[in-house]
């Protein structure tokens, strides 16, 4: 080590790895040959010194001038421990990933067949004393390849290799790998001691201004970024590239330290962005090359901006005050460090705030108001309004709880969707796991979709045994009404009077709630639902007087179509006698049963999967949706063969994303849940408790007349008084609002629009019945003030 008293008194106060202070070997072509022919008996014609900052390298080549092997010369300071870890960590991942291209030392002859990593370096002394040497390929490749040149895709294939090099380390550790390399941005704060060496006082301003930033927002959250070892310095210094910049040689081992993952793919995007004039879109294919390998957290994409500007920052410290020092050519560090502050000077263009959402992080959330403006502007009228006075501004969710972007926290007793809860694990896992892998459609084979159909048949009555997958609830019923149409050669359509099942042309005919200015089509008739709380029978002459009035018009029924809990209704309440004696007329009349379970399956009401069950009925076609994906979309249709091939006869059946793997492997995932959490115990124990502690708030609130639903699937029923029984819309949406300022959220349904739609995800548990509770009280007090 070189003894200059004022680089000792810096290094005292810093403590960083003797490499950086001690001076360069400086050994001369002729030493390299007789090195090399000491060393390894390598005997070469001429050796070519490659430059290096604080090691030393020659190219050595043969008497017909062909390259034979690189000989590194190490600095005296470097521990041989270090190198031996570097030896273990090449052929480690080399075991692991054999087809990365790695520079692996040669073993030295007298280490024989040795697996000592001692046994791939030598030892010869030099002026300042022992310097290690160690022998390797020449690996192919252009060196120091200009990243101005590489193309899109080399940009994508740097950021993949970098990956791969990090998921070959993966398991890799050694007790050297825990040492201070200043180069690692992990130290960035500890180069503020150089800072009154950058001479160029812009620089210098840059520099601390983005110590600063690091401090702040990156230092605090170091410890929680995934650590492991990495190569540390992987720029185009130390990649080999071949004609199209694909790396085809991975050197210099030489910076390796325990520290955070995603160090390597900031030392790569620092050379790669460099200079460019779209360094984020540059940055973004990269990053893009590095996820087909290894998804980066959230977090990492959040700092990898200030990972970045300090790893320029740390750049114009450490060369700074190596060229004060004499280590570093002074011409040379300065062209870099002008490199670096252009980069430094990129990412401060952009500020801090935006930074993260230009390598993928999310973007910060909106102001509500701007939103909604937005949301007005573009998606035009027709859409449905904004739920609640207040939209929620939704930032995320698990299981029950919704979170707003204030970071509030709402008890969902509203959404089925999410039907085995928010965000599951096992879903989203399924759905990311399957879209990494392949999404397709059903003209490849597949078995994800198959399997799903054999489950899905597997739960239904004997007789329902063919699956044909679609996108949505409405896109389910829109086929269960063609196939209806198809088989039974009629046109007339029935539904509850207050239904709804869809979107499509076919299907809108058959939702009421949502008819064109309230006309009903001419091939459609309705039947009122039962309504046991104001003492409506059950019985079906309403039903079979609906079918007259088609028969009158000369229309026979091809398809009656009912929600086995009757959403729209308000959860009307039907009986199984009622249903089944409905289900005979139809079949009498020459028409098919359409069970939609787009709200009453998937164990909504807690007696069995499909809501059709409880009735003891045999549906000719089911129809599923909304909660079959947990949120992602899909659909199918259940029914016989004899349907489907009367179908098959006449046309084909094919849609895109229908039964698309990712669509099904998160059905599926669904199914498991269902299973293995027993849900429908959970549902059945945790709606028999809701509907006990409504009842109980009811006693005391009789504006609460009936609470009814099998299930999770709950009406609330709110009315003027519970003697005339008459409804009260205005209230139950106050109720609803007041639930929604007190953090619990429910809607509203039912024909008068005075029914209070209680329909939480699955997950909901005993557990929250108590916060519902208290929100339904809370609400109904301060509307009675
Ligand atoms: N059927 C029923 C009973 C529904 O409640 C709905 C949606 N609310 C649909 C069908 C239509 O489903 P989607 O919105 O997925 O098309």
């Amino acid at each position: 080590m070189v003894d200059d008293p004022a680089r000792t008194a810096t290094t005292a106060a810093i403590d960083f790895d003797a490499v950086l202070v001690a001076t360069p070997p400086r050994f001369g072509p002729a030493d390299a040959l007789t090195i090399a022919e000491q060393t390894f008996g390598l005997h070469a014609a001429t050796a070519r010194d490659l430059g290096s900052e604080r090691d030393q390298s020659f190219l050595l080549l043969d008497a017909d001038e062909r390259p034979t092997a690189v000989l590194k010369v190490s600095n005296v300071a470097e521990d041989p421990a270090t190198l031996d870890m570097e030896a273990r960590a090449v052929l480690h991942a080399a075991r692991v990933d054999p087809t990365l291209p790695l520079a692996i030392p040669w073993r030295a002859p007298k280490a024989g067949d040795s697996d000592d990593p001692a046994g791939r370096r030598a030892a010869i002394d030099g002026a300042d004393g022992p310097h290690q040497v160690r022998l390797y390929d020449v690996l192919p490749g252009r060196q120091r390849t200009d990243p101005l040149t590489l193309s899109d895709t080399a940009l994508a294939g740097w950021g993949e290799t970098t990956a791969r090099l990090g998921r070959a380390l993966r398991g890799f550790f050694h007790p050297r790998a825990q040492r201070t390399m200043l180069w690692d941005v992990q130290h960035a704060t500890r180069t503020r001691a150089f800072v009154d060496t950058i001479r160029d006082a812009h620089q210098r301003e840059l520099v601390t201004r983005v110590l600063d930033r690091f401090e702040v927002t990156v230092a605090p959250k170091w410890p929680s970024l995934r650590a492991q070892v990495v190569h540390g310095d992987l720029t185009t210094d130390n990649a080999l590239t071949d004609a199209a910049g694909r790396i085809i040689g991975i050197v210099d081992f030489g910076d390796m330290s325990h520290s955070a993952l995603v160090v390597d793919l900031v030392s790569a995007l620092d050379s790669l962005v460099t200079d460019r004039d779209d360094p984020f879109r540059v940055a973004r294919l990269v990053i893009d090359g590095y996820q087909r390998v290894t998804l980066l957290e959230p977090i990492e994409l959040r700092l990898m901006g200030e990972l970045l500007a300090a790893r320029s920052a740390v750049t114009i410290a450490i060369s700074s005050w190596r060229s004060s020092h004499g280590l570093e050519d002074a011409g040379f560090a300065e062209r870099y460090n002008a490199t670096a502050a252009r980069t430094i000077e990129a990412i401060l263009a952009v500020g801090w705030d935006d930074l993260g959402r230009r390598f993928g992080a999310d973007a910060t959330p909106e102001p509500d108001r701007a939103l909604r403006d937005r949301r007005a502007r573009v998606m035009g009228p027709a859409l449905e309004p904004l739920t609640y006075e207040h939209p929620i501004h939704v930032a995320e969710a698990s299981g029950v709880w919704m979170t707003d972007t204030t970071g509030r926290r709402f008890l969902d007793a509203y959404n089925n969707v999410p039907c085995v809860g928010h965000a599951h694990p096992r879903v989203t896992a399924a759905i990311a796991r399957q879209a990494r892998r392949i999404n397709t459609n059903m003209r490849y084979l597949h078995g994800t979709a198959i399997e799903l159909a054999e489950r899905l048949v597997a739960t239904c009555p004997p007789g329902l045994d063919t699956v044909m997958f679609v996108n949505s609830g409405s896109e389910a019923n829109d086929l269960a009404w063609r196939l209806a149409t198809t088989f039974t050669v009629h046109r007339g359509g029935l539904c509850n009077a207050f239904a709804y099942h869809g979107i499509s042309d076919a299907i809108a005919p058959l939702s009421p709630e949502t008819w064109p200015g309230g006309r009903r089509p001419e091939h459609v008739e309705t039947w009122p639902a039962p309504d046991r709380y104001r003492g409506r029978d059950q019985q079906p002459d309403g039903f079979t007087a609906a079918v007259e009035r088609l028969a009158a018009r000369g229309i026979a029924p091809a398809a009656v179509i009912l929600d086995g809990v009757l959403t729209s209704d308000g959860f009307a309440e039907a009986e199984s006698s009622y249903v089944a004696e409905l289900v005979r007329r139809t079949h009498a009349a020459g028409g098919l049963w359409i069970a939609d379970e787009v709200q009453g399956g998937h164990g909504r009401t807690g007696s069995a999967m499909w809501s059709f069950q409880r009735f003891g009925i045999v549906p000719d076609l089911v129809t599923l949706g909304k909660p079959m994906g947990n949120g992602h979309p899909i659909g199918a249709v259940i029914t016989r063969r004899e349907i489907a091939a009367r179908f098959a006869a006449e046309t084909v059946f094919f849609s895109t994303f229908g039964g698309n793997p990712v669509s099904a492997a998160a059905a599926l995932a669904v199914l498991d849940v269902l299973d293995d959490e027993r849900v429908l115990e959970r549902v059945n124990d945790a709606g028999e408790q809701l509907r006990g502690a409504i009842r109980d708030v009811a006693t005391r609130h009789p504006v609460l007349g009936d609470t009814r639903g099998p299930g999770l699937a709950i009406g609330i029923e709110v009315v003027v008084d519970p003697v005339a029984k008459i409804p009260d819309p205005a209230l139950a949406g106050a109720i609803k609002e007041g639930m929604r300022e007190r953090g619990v959220l429910v809607g509203t349904c039912g024909a008068a629009g005075n029914v209070i739609k209680v329909r939480p995800p699955l997950a909901f548990t005993a557990a929250e019945v108590p916060i519902f509770a208290a929100a339904l009280e809370e609400a109904l007090v301060a509307l009675r003030r």
